[in-house]
């Protein structure tokens, strides 16, 4: 039922909700369609330019609105507004870059579809939004961080709450997603004849392998939840040279930036003492990833009560499920926001960035559930946009989490 309001001037306000559905079944096909052709045509992080350029094609044939192309030095961001009053500004964010090798396998194509549903259904309503929906286009989630850079160009400010659904193998609403950085080595010795005299080199090799070892024997110290994972990025040049340059890159994970802290730590000291042990000198660098995910629950539960009325029965979280990063989570910490994950396959039966999960996201499950995600999130912005208490009540959450996250 949708609720009576009037706005300033005494005039009758509201919005139909029973529309907002009608809308995103009506423009099904063609949400399905668009999702479709991004699924065919990967593109990895920043390259989606065909991508980019089908959501606004669609949304600018669909609305009268016009999409503004390329935002904060990103080619393949866009922006696109639509209602009645300034605020409150609700952003619901579209993903749309792929995986090298295994193209869709994290369903960012069922993101953008469901982004751009919920953004139309209000956008059709436009002159009854007390506030203004936006949809977003946050590139390269997979590498690169998009929205990291939209937020340090400025389209997040002012925005009062982001929101877009994530595929998955069940309904998880506030599940976690961590702190991320990477740190690579470059280690540096001296070459010599690995037969004729071996005592004459220092292996840049041996430290490499050294820095697993001592790592590993660090673990027992890693709070729960702590993931550090590694690859050697140069191994060597030939079986018959003792090796000059070796290199490895690890990725560290933690619940909490705060907790990222000292495993960065620990990870340096190995890669220091490996170096010491083999007398090989190291250079190392440090690449920062994404920040934890901070779930505003008074987003989610709005998400969730929209959800279960589709049908679905939604859990909040589930331990028995690892968790992986985002650059949601910097969204999050800046504003509120909510990141649900949505089945799109039976639990256990595959996970992103598995082959049988790039399947799965153009299955007509993964379609059905890129539909519900555009509705529960089109009638969680309607919520905000009918109840300024709500908007606020989400404001004072955030500001009490970012407080404890920051200290914690
Ligand atoms: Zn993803």
């Amino acid at each position: 039922m949708a609720r009576r309001r009037t706005d300033a001037y005494g005039s009758p306000m509201s919005l139909d909700r029973a529309a907002i559905d009608r809308t995103v079944d009506e423009l099904s096909d063609k949400l399905v369609d668009l999702s479709r052709r991004i699924h065919e045509t990967p593109e990895l992080s920043f390259d989606e330019r065909r991508a980019s350029a089908w959501i606004a094609e669609l949304v600018e044939a669909t609305a009268s609105v016009s999409v503004e192309r390329g935002l904060a030095g990103m080619e393949t961001a866009f922006r696109a507004r639509a209602g009645a009053k300034a605020s409150p500004r609700i952003a619901v964010l579209a993903e749309y870059d792929a995986l090298p090798e295994l193209g869709h396998a994290c369903g960012h194509n069922l993101i953008a579809g469901a982004a751009v549903g919920a953004f139309l259904a209000l956008a059709r309503q436009a002159p009854a939004l007390a506030g203004s929906i936006e949809l977003v286009g946050t590139p390269a989630e997979e590498g690169g961080g998009g929205k990291i850079r939209l937020l340090e160009g400025g389209t997040f400010e002012g925005v009062d709450a982001a929101m877009m659904f994530h595929p998955f193998d069940r309904d998880v609403l506030a599940h976690p997603a961590l702190a991320t950085t990477r740190l690579s080595a470059a280690f540096h010795g001296s070459p010599a004849h690995a037969a004729f005299a071996p005592w004459d080199g220092r292996s840049a090799l041996a430290a490499c392998l050294d820095t697993f070892r001592l790592i590993d024997g660090q673990r027992v110290h890693f709070r729960d939840g702590v993931r550090v994972y590694g690859i050697v990025t140069n191994g060597g040049q030939a079986p018959n040279i003792i090796v000059e340059d070796a290199a490895c890159e690890f990725t560290l994970r933690a619940p909490t930036s705060a907790g990222l802290a000292p495993v960065v730590d620990t990870v340096e000291r190995c890669m220091r003492a490996a170096a010491l042990a083999s007398n090989v000198e190291v250079t190392i660098e440090r690449e920062n990833g994404y920040r934890e995910m901070l779930n505003n629950m008074t987003l989610v539960r709005r998400f969730s009560a929209a959800l279960t009325a589709l049908g679905h029965a939604p859990r909040e979280t589930d331990p028995t499920v690892g968790a992986a990063s985002t650059d949601m989570g910097d969204v999050s910490l800046a504003l509120p926001a909510i990141h649900p994950w949505l089945a799109i396959c039976d639990e256990g039966e595959t996970l992103c960035h598995e082959r049988e999960f790039a399947a799965c996201a153009k299955s007509p499950r993964g379609f059905r559930t890129m539909l519900d995600a555009a509705k529960a999130m089109a009638h969680t912005a309607a919520d905000l946009f009918e109840d300024p208490a709500l908007v606020e009540q989400a404001r004072a959450e955030h500001r009490a989490a970012r407080a404890r996250s920051v200290h914690g």
